[in-house]
């Protein structure tokens, strides 16, 4: 059942590649997606069908073999995804973060050689800043490069939290190359570090690089978050983002900005679960009856469908806007904030308004309820917390307004 979305414009290409994915998500995601979450099981077979897709490379250009389309349009196809499985996006983000790195960070030999086998899904990108015991604090980070000769550097320390970390061929890694830098952000060096993907203890030239098992979770089942363990770990220095003579020292901001575009894909996802949320209840609002007539009738019950509604159009218009300025080359960090702010507390509101008007059975694994009432509050932690959005949505509000 689609309802809503269409009060936001679309080209006739994003319409037929969101309609695209739609079907895919009707098709293959929402029919496995039980499968995958109660095994906790990587969903290859759903992964193949979206390199045959060209999901992998929505935005990567197309002289790069990609598809060369915008965050607008990437945003979107996040929705689509979300409302089938948010997992299924997770195992896109982070390659879609990494790739937005290389594109904008990369050197030209960097984007020949990661962007063509990223653009088919062959290659998978996952991207690291958080750690045992740091997540919303990026520069309390302690993980730490040294140059150990002239060709190599050696990267030592513990990651937290790296979605894809195991199945994932490269990571976007940051570390401290200066700790002694003030202000601390400017000792920090962002590393592309290769990896067997699917091993946890890679040899040879891999060597020192170690992905301990998967932690287990709430919910976003399927797509891994791991652990990472660098002891010794031998990069090449030409593997700084950027090149070393450009990157060093330059990691923070490169990965702050990758965080903004970040912020705009979980806003999407908070769309697209919200939306799943949405149509669930309004198929057993009308299926359901009580005290002689369908719950829809109730009034309580159709104000919580309105408010879900009403929040659902604001949250995609919030994110759409964002992407679009994003796009447009504009400044979009005051906006992806509030985007991302605003999405992921309705998606987490509406998937449990949805609970609710499901009654016991939304308690029940047989209903679609109960896994959306795991994977959403997700939402509220990853690119940053709610507590951290409203941080940067004040400093940049007193930035663009200073008198
Ligand atoms: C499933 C999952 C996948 C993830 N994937 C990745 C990934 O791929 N790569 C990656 O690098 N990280 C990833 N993360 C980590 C995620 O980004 C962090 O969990 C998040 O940034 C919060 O950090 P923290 O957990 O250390 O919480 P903390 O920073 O310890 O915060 C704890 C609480 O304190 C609040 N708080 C902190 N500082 C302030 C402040 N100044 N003012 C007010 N409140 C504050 C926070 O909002 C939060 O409520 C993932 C996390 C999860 C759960």
């Amino acid at each position: 059942m689609a309802v809503a979305g269409a009060l936001i414009d679309k080209t006739d290409e994003q319409k037929d590649i969101t309609d695209m994915v739609r079907r895919f998500a009707d098709e293959q995601i929402l029919p496995n997606a039980e499968h995958f979450d109660h095994e906790d099981e990587f969903p290859e077979p759903i992964v193949e069908q979206m390199k045959e897709l060209g999901l992998f490379g929505v935005t990567i250009p197309e002289e790069y073999g990609g598809m060369g389309l915008d965050l607008t349009t990437y945003a979107m196809i996040v929705e689509e995804l979300s409302r089938g499985w948010i997992s299924i996006s997770g195992i896109v983000n982070t390659h879609f973060i990494g790739s937005y790195l290389l594109m904008k960070f990369g050197s030209d030999e960097q984007k020949e050689k990661y962007l063509p086998p990223m653009a088919t899904g062959e290659l998978r990108a996952a991207f690291s800043l958080s750690e045992p015991e740091m997540g919303s604090d990026v520069q309390a980070l302690k993980a730490s490069a040294r140059k150990a000769d002239e060709g190599h550097y050696e990267l030592n320390g513990q990651k937290m939290w790296v979605t894809n970390g195991l199945m994932s061929g490269i990571v976007f890694v940051l570390v401290k190359t200066d700790p002694g830098a003030e202000p601390r952000h400017k000792g920090m060096t962002c590393f592309i570090a290769e990896k067997e993907p699917g091993v946890a203890e890679n040899s040879g030239e891999y060597a020192g690089f170690t992905v301990p098992p998967k932690i287990r979770k709430l919910g976003y089942k399927g797509v891994e978050s791991t652990e990472l363990v660098f002891d010794g770990y031998r990069c090449p220095a030409e593997n700084v983002l950027g090149g070393e003579e450009a990157g060093v020292g330059k990691g923070f901001g490169q990965m702050m900005d990758a965080l903004e575009v970040g912020r705009v894909n979980v806003a999407a996802r908070g769309v697209g679960i919200a939306q799943r949320a949405l149509e669930l209840a309004l198929r057993y609002s009308q299926e359901r009856k009580t005290f002689g007539k369908e719950i829809a009738q109730h009034q309580a019950v159709q104000f919580k469908l309105a408010d879900m509604a009403t929040q659902i159009e604001a949250a995609r218009l919030m994110t759409m806007r964002a992407a679009r300025l994003k796009d447009a080359g504009e400044r979009s960090d005051l906006e992806a904030g509030m985007a991302k702010l605003f999405a992921s507390e309705a998606g987490v509101k509406c998937v449990e308004d949805s609970f609710r008007i499901h009654g016991g059975y939304g308690y029940s694994k047989e209903y679609e309820i109960e896994r959306l009432y795991r994977d959403a509050p997700l939402l509220l932690i990853g690119e940053g917390t709610s507590e951290i959005q409203r941080m940067v949505i004040g400093k940049k509000l007193l930035q663009r307004h200073k008198i």
